[in-house]
């Protein structure tokens, strides 16, 4: 019995040293130290034994057991180890490789501007004009006639506005202005709107003027509007559009429709005031024009000038761009050059 135990562990050893996996292992085990497994069925004959031979025999059995449970987890510990490894080694991910670049769409710096400028009015009251108050496309009557600028005044000359051939007194609009009528004629005061949008003046093309460009319209009526609103919404919009420590100036001013006007100088953002190149040495920059609506304006419309007063503004939308991100030529907005835009 005890030859029959020592060539059963020749035998196992001889197949441990052979296996080739962990399935291979396993089936060794199975076949060997298994209940049903061949030294098992040795072990059963150990009750026909002397109690002597029982306890030789058995501590061999034993023993030799012990021996193929530690040499079948080696060799499985070494299996596992070299299969993990090979696991690792395939599924391995190089995180040094870089990722796909991904071009993205961006919004164009006037469409961004013209939107930063139309949510800080919209958060003072003011709402935007539908666009058909505020049309491209207009009559010499909303662009001129309705502003109060006269027949003989400059801005209507040919070397300054877009006529249409093809129909009389219809022009591309040089200023937004012409919404403000629109809104005025069809809306009774209170009356709080903005309307941006572009327009056309017949311009030799340079750094810093375009054939066309976008403004942004304020216009606010209601009763006991004075110049001191005015004011109060503008150095609001200009502290949160420059930021909070920016000093502003009214200076007196002309136009048409408003009377008084002023335009609105802000500190000089490249020279903090101590005058350059980009301020021309005056450490100030103009940022808008603005004033009271002309009594004549309200007339015209069919608002009562003893009830209602209002303040009206304009702004170009490059030159808040090109102030606030110091470009230097208008032109750049309008090449699509990609490098430039990708810049926003
Ligand atoms: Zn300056």
């Amino acid at each position: 019995m005890k030859t029959q135990l020592e060539n059963i562990y020749s035998s196992a050893k001889a197949d441990i040293e052979k296996a080739q996996s962990i399935s291979d292992i396993d089936e060794i085990r199975l076949k060997y130290l298994s209940r049903k497994g061949e030294f098992n069925s040795i072990k059963k004959g150990l009750k026909d034994l002397s109690d002597e031979d029982k306890r030789v025999v058995g501590a061999l059995a034993n023993q030799i057991t012990q021996d193929l449970e530690s040499l079948l987890k080696e060799k499985h510990d070494a299996f596992y180890q070299k299969e993990l490894n090979e696991k690792l080694r395939k599924d391995r991910i190089d995180i040094t490789l870089s990722g796909k670049y991904i071009p993205h769409g961006k919004v164009h710096p006037l469409t961004s501007t013209t939107n930063e400028i139309v949510s800080i009015f919209q958060n003072l009251g003011f709402s935007v004009v539908a666009p058909e108050l505020s049309p491209e496309v207009e009559t010499e009557y909303y662009n001129f006639d309705m502003l109060n600028i006269p027949k003989e005044h400059p801005a209507r000359d040919v070397q300054d506005t877009f006529f249409c051939k093809l129909a009389d007194n219809v022009v591309l609009r040089s200023q937004t202005s012409g919404a403000q009528i629109h809104v005025m004629e069809t809306q009774k005061p209170p009356i709080k709107v903005i309307s941006p949008g572009r327009v056309y003046r017949n311009e030799n093309i340079n750094a810093r003027k375009n054939n066309f460009f976008h403004q942004i319209e304020g216009l606010y009526v209601d009763k006991d509007i004075t110049f001191g609103d005015l004011k109060g919404v503008l150095n609001e919009f200009i502290r949160i559009y420059f930021g909070a420590a920016r000093p502003t100036r009214f200076r007196n001013s002309f136009f048409p429709f408003t009377e008084p006007s002023a335009e609105v100088d802000v500190q000089c953002i490249m020279c903090q005031g101590k005058g350059c190149r980009t301020c021309s040495g005056t450490g100030w920059l103009e940022v808008l024009g603005c004033g009271m609506v002309d009594v004549n304006v309200l007339k015209a419309v069919g608002i009562d000038p003893e009830v209602y007063s209002g303040f009206a503004f304009g702004m170009g939308v490059e030159r808040l761009a090109m102030l606030k991100y110091a470009i230097d030529d208008i032109r750049l907005f309008f090449n699509n050059d990609k490098r430039f835009l990708e810049q926003f």
